[in-house]
């Protein structure tokens, strides 16, 4: 069973691949940098997973199709994400563009690309890393909460299309997880509202979140795990929060 997990060489990407390769499947790092992929590629051989690194641009279509046509996929994770912080009226278009590119186009576009191998082998599942921001908007993220809203949209769409299959597509969005990600988020958000950075977790972060504390990457992987399992079988077209209740409010 091969997983192709994109921005697999980020905090949560990564994490899902160690999980995924120790628990026997093939994976495959999908992201931009080639030396980072050979470096974490190596780093997941010598935990004796079976690793290989595909350089995609989720951006570029004809790369997406090169990669499904090396890399076809029982299991694809679309996890590339990349954010910016601004309100509206400053918001760069072609930043805009961007970001809906990365978290919705190409996640889009890349199941499109799988998805022939799945139909064809009766088995596939696709496991978006959404966000609390598919559920719930935040100021100064209107791109970030627009890709991530539209991804749920698209998932129950490519379930109903597939639902003659074996095959399920679902969202995991979890709060804030403590990665390069996020370590950018913060100091982005000091300068906009003129705080430090322990007075943004705290007052900005954290604040909305009744457990607070940061999700950790284990718990995502371990719900991606969860998703291809026996028991998640009939699961489909589902968004599952990790948010320590923020949403309960
Ligand atoms: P990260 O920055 O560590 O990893 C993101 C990865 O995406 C990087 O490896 C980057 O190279 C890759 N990437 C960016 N643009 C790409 C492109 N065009 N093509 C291919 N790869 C590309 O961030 P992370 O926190 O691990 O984020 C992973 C996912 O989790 C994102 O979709 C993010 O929106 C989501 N998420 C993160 C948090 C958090 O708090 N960190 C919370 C909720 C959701």
């Amino acid at each position: 069973m091969r997983a192709v997990i994109t921005g697999g060489t980020g905090g949560i990407g990564f994490a899902i691949a160690s999980h995924f390769g120790q628990a026997g499947y093939q994976v495959v790092l999908a992201d931009l940098n080639q030396n980072l992929l050979q470096q974490k590629v190596a780093e997941l051989h010598s935990q004796g997973i079976n690793a290989d690194y595909c350089v995609l641009d989720v951006t570029n279509q004809q790369a997406i199709e090169e990669c499904a046509g090396r890399f076809p996929a029982d299991i694809l994770v679309n996890n590339a994400g990349i954010q910016h912080v601004a309100r509206l009226e400053d918001f760069p278009p072609e930043k805009w563009a961007l970001l809906i590119s990365v978290m919705l186009t190409g996640p889009a576009m890349l199941t499109r690309a799988m998805l022939p191998y799945m139909r064809s082998n009766n088995f596939g599942r696709v496991i978006n890393i959404g966000s609390i921001h598919a559920v719930i908007a935040s100021p100064f993220k209107s791109a970030y909460v627009a890709a991530k809203h539209g991804l749920l949209g698209f998932s129950k769409v490519v379930a109903l299309e597939n639902a003659d299959k074996n095959f399920t597509i679902n969202t995991i969005c979890p709060a804030y997880v403590k990665t390069p990600l996020v370590e950018q988020q913060i100091a982005a958000q000091a300068k906009e509202h003129n705080l430090t950075e322990q007075q943004v977790i705290e007052q900005i972060m954290l604040a909305p979140m009744p457990q607070k504390a940061f999700i950790d990457v284990s718990e995502i992987a371990e719900m991606a795990a969860f998703l291809c399992q026996h028991g998640a079988r009939h699961m489909t077209a589902q968004t599952l929060i990790l948010d320590g209740g923020w949403t309960a409010r």
